[in-house]
């Protein structure tokens, strides 16, 4: 009798608190309707990206990425990558074999960035990273080698060709001033020649590249995918930052000259709401999180999703809530109210199936921040945690779906296959949330488009990779040329 009276007990307060929390977030869950709303808004923001008289003052930019196929499977040499954007800056050396089992072999060394160089001055944030480029061919002794190289540059970028990428703005946590306007290919080789050279040395050349191309993560990410699996046309980012692209008609590209055959276009879907398009779903939390941001009224949709923000978008709810008596039994601490305190990170172990070791873990982290929660406060916390990481994983859905009724409206009714979300490989937490994520992501995205097959696949360490693999098409087709 004690334990089902317990039990009972346990599940009271557990709806209790679900109910507490959801009467607070009732502006955090969005009906199918309303996300079907959204998904339909997004389409004709597409649009407005990818005409020519509405493109200027287009939010969603849809910028042309100058990637016209997927590989086909005979390139094959070895490329350099370097992939800069997300928390990490990576260099690679990718081999591709043309053996028809398509092989990728790779080497790579992540090196940090300081904030301090994020935030800096740009020709500083090119010559660190020429240093790093120089320490990674250093180590593998290849720095005599002139190699083909693929630059994963993750912001939005106006491309003009391949290898010429002009950055509109940084996002993220990125702010190294006198880089927006500027072509990055330029700047990196700038940084690559003056290595060394002195006035007593004027010719000197530490080692050299042949930068071959500059990419969006998404795009690697599709690029990566469509290696395997020839049908992958939508690549989809949900790290530091989101985004997606996606193969479209050239017809439908105004933008460009031509109308045969189809290139890569990269949506920019993370500044979706920047022109208030999104006014009547953002919150309170969301207009706080973007007041305190680096880059306040960009990229709004980017802010409601991505995991720079959402362990803030948790904290600030935490805050307020306990501000209004309804957690904690109003009591803050120093360490709640500090911006940042509750990572990204904290809401994996939170958010999980096993609903008891989330709670549990809740109350580890409400104790490291300084908290002294009762049971119902971790309920409670868990709650906020999975309101908002829906709301994220379902707003992905709406703006997804959008795409892919694209894409089957250019091509009706054949097979789509796409490439999978990004995961950071090496944080077993990170690959826990992937999969939570992901679930949420299809189920809403197959609840919205019944009709439409979707398969969803994984890519690994594509944004890097891709630039190789874009590099080594870019290769062969230079080759074919010049034969
Ligand atoms: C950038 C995109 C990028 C995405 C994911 C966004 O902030 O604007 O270019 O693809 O983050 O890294
Ligand atoms: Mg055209």
């Amino acid at each position: 009798l004690a334990s089902s009276l317990l039990a009972n007990y346990c599940t009271e307060l557990h709806d209790d608190q679900t109910l507490k929390v959801d009467k607070y977030l009732h502006h955090f869950q969005l009906s199918d309707k309303t996300l079907m709303d959204l998904s339909v808004r997004f389409r004709r923001e597409m649009d407005r990206g990818l005409s020519r008289d509405t493109n200027p003052t287009a939010a969603v930019k849809m910028l042309p990425t100058f990637v016209r196929s997927t590989p086909d499977g005979t390139e094959q040499g070895e490329f350099l990558a370097l992939d800069l954007g997300g928390s990490n800056f990576r260099v690679l050396l990718v081999k591709v074999m043309a053996n028809g089992k398509q092989e990728v072999e790779m080497e790579n060394q992540t090196y940090e960035i300081p904030e301090h160089i994020m935030r800096g001055c740009g020709s500083e944030l090119f010559d660190h990273i020429a240093d790093c480029l120089a320490n990674f061919l250093e180590k593998l002794g290849i720095k005599d080698k002139k190699l083909p190289l693929g630059f994963t540059f993750s912001f939005p970028c106006q491309q003009t060709k391949l290898d010429e990428s002009v950055l509109v703005h940084w996002t993220k946590s990125f702010r190294a001033y006198g880089v927006e306007g500027k072509d990055v290919v330029s700047l990196l080789k700038k940084s690559i020649q003056k290595r060394g050279v002195s006035a007593q040395n004027p010719s000197f050349m530490d080692f050299d590249v042949d930068i071959l191309a500059v990419i969006n993560d998404t795009v690697g990410t599709m690029m990566t995918c469509g290696y395997d699996d020839h049908h992958c046309e939508i690549g989809l980012i949900v790290g530091t930052g989101t985004n997606a692209c996606y193969m479209e008609q050239m017809r439908n590209l105004e933008l460009l000259d031509g109308d045969e055959g189809r290139m890569c276009v990269n949506t920019e879907w993370g500044a979706f709401g920047d022109d208030g398009a999104l006014e009547d779903l953002r919150t309170d939390v969301d207009r706080e999180i973007d007041a305190g941001s680096l880059n306040p009224g960009k990229q709004l949709f980017e802010k409601m999703i991505s995991g720079l923000y959402l362990g803030e978008v948790v904290r600030l709810i935490l805050v307020r809530m306990t501000k209004e008596k309804l957690l904690f039994q109003g009591k803050t601490s120093a360490k709640l109210l500090k911006t940042g305190s509750f990572s990204t990170s904290f809401i994996y172990g939170i958010d999980t199936d096993k609903e008891e070791e989330g709670v549990e873990h809740a109350e580890e982290v409400l104790r490291g921040l300084g908290l002294d929660p009762l049971v119902e406060d971790c309920i409670a916390t868990q709650r906020v945690c999975q309101v908002v990481s829906t709301r994220s994983a379902h707003l992905c859905a709406a703006a997804l779906v959008a795409v892919l009724r694209q894409i089957r409206d250019n091509k009706a009714a054949e097979k789509l296959r796409m490439s999978g979300l990004k995961t950071k490989e090496k944080l077993n937490k990170m690959y826990l949330l992937f999969l939570r994520f992901s679930r949420r992501l299809h189920k809403m995205v197959r609840r919205l488009v019944p009709d439409c097959d979707v398969r969803f696949l994984q890519s690994q360490c594509g944004s890097g990779k891709g630039a190789a693999m874009v590099t080594a098409v870019a290769y062969r087709l230079a080759v074919q040329h010049a034969e």
